[in-house]
Order: structure tokens, then C-alpha cells, then sequence
């Protein structure tokens, strides 16, 4: 089977998201960039009963391949695969923290200094469209602008990555942020990073971690 490595790691990143709590159900959805476009999760479908030919083949013009119907958001997953190249996979989750920040509608601010991690010194919430629409897809790209991350209102969040791995690192990066988020603003009101403070950040990010190794945050 093409890929079948491929599919093998992303079924791993659904059930290892449903684990760690960052989803639940058969919510969610990952693809991951290949030469023919992208492979996607199947829809509705249990993750751990998933099995590598049931992960979908899609084409960039929306068809696909495979005996089972594609995510029904890929055409956000096809959106962003098309007009951000850096991208190699992305996922979608219901995690609570984002999920509950985004029924009010709230972006995530420069609360934390790890906001950086997104791309930028926010976290933007997509205006509410329903789910599955060119609709959502069209909210969700103009929301993740600069960023790598963005909230989908009254729904979740989307994170993407130049592999899989960063993709579903950065989506624990971003559930804390909004878990951060949400804590503080139970005893308070959180002071906010400055632009200053967050180039700040980004300039640090370049020299974090290992020499001679590209240590993640990808954001930098
Ligand atoms: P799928 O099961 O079709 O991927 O949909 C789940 C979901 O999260 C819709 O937003
Ligand atoms: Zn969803």
C-alpha cells in the first residue's frame, strides 16, 4: 500500500490525541502532505479501529481515493495544503481549553510568553461557520494568516506543521496556552505581552536548545 507508513503514524497521532484528552470520540481530523496531495482521516469513523486503508487519498481539486468518504473538513485541510506549501500535516480537535474559549469567541492573547509557538503574538478565533462548509474552510485561513494555529468559534482549533510531529506538538502547546488563558482569567485580569516582548521571544527561540539540532518550537 502507498504511504503506508504515512497512514501507520497518523492513525498513532488520532488515538494518541484521544488519550492525552486533547479529543474525544470520533471528533478530530489529521492529514499529512504526500507527492499525489494529502492523506486525510476517514469520517466518523473510531480511531481505534482504524486501519491504514481506510485513511483517505485526496487530490488538491477536492477528489480523493480509498473505499471510505474523506473528513468532512477536508476542505479546510485541502485549503491550507494548497496555499501554505510549508505545510506538511494538519489536525483538528475539540480539546476542551480551546474548544471552551472558542464558544466565546475569545483569541488567545500574548498571555504566555509560548504564545509564539502559533506564529505570531496571538491565537485567533475564526468567525462561527458550520462545520464541513467552504464556509468554515474560508473563516479558518483567514485566521491562520502568519499563524500556525487558529480557534474555530463555538467548535475547536486546527493546528499545522511542517511534519506530523510538530503538528501534534504544537497542539499540546496550544491547549495549555488556552488552559493558561482560561485559569487566569478565573482570578483576574491577565497582563498582556507586549509586541516588544513577544519579537523578544522570537529572537530568543533562535538560540533555545541544542547546537546543531533543530530543537522545536517550530515557530522560529
Ligand atoms: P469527521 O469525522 O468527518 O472528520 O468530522 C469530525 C469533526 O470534528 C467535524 O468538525
Ligand atoms: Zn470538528
Amino acid at each position: 500500500m502507498k504511504h503506508a507508513a504515512l497512514r501507520r503514524e497518523i492513525i498513532a497521532a488520532c488515538i494518541s490525541m484521544n488519550r492525552r484528552g486533547l479529543n474525544q470520540g470520533v471528533t478530530g481530523n489529521i492529514s499529512a502532505r504526500v507527492p499525489e496531495g494529502f492523506l486525510i482521516t476517514p469520517s466518523g469513523m473510531e480511531y481505534d479501529e482504524m486501519k491504514p486503508a481506510d485513511i483517505v487519498t485526496m487530490r488538491l481539486d477536492g477528489t480523493h481515493e480509498g473505499k471510505r468518504r474523506p473528513s468532512s473538513e477536508w476542505r479546510f485541510h485541502r485549503d491550507i495544503m494548497a496555499k501554505k506549501p510549508e505545510v506538511g500535516a494538519v489536525a483538528h480537535m475539540h480539546s476542551m481549553f480551546c474548544a471552551t474559549l472558542s464558544c466565546l469567541g475569545m483569541d488567545i492573547p500574548a498571555v504566555h510568553y509560548m504564545i509564539v509557538v502559533g506564529g505570531g503574538n496571538s491565537i485567533r478565533c475564526a468567525p462561527y461557520a458550520t462545520y464541513g462548509t467552504q464556509e468554515l474552510a474560508d473563516n479558518a485561513l483567514k485566521a491562520l494568516e502568519g499563524r500556525n494555529a487558529c480557534l474555530l468559534a463555538n467548535h475547536g482549533m486546527i493546528v499545522t506543521g511542517p511534519t506530523l510531529r510538530k503538528a501534534m506538538w504544537l497542539a499540546v502547546e496550544v491547549e495549555n496556552l488556552a488552559a493558561q488563558y482560561w485559569r487566569a482569567l478565573q482570578i483576574g485580569k491577565p497582563n498582556i505581552l507586549s509586541d516588544a516582548a513577544v519579537a523578544a521571544v522570537i529572537e530568543q527561540f533562535k538560540m533555545y536548545g541544542q547546537p546543531g539540532t533543530k530543537s522545536l518550537p517550530s515557530c522560529c
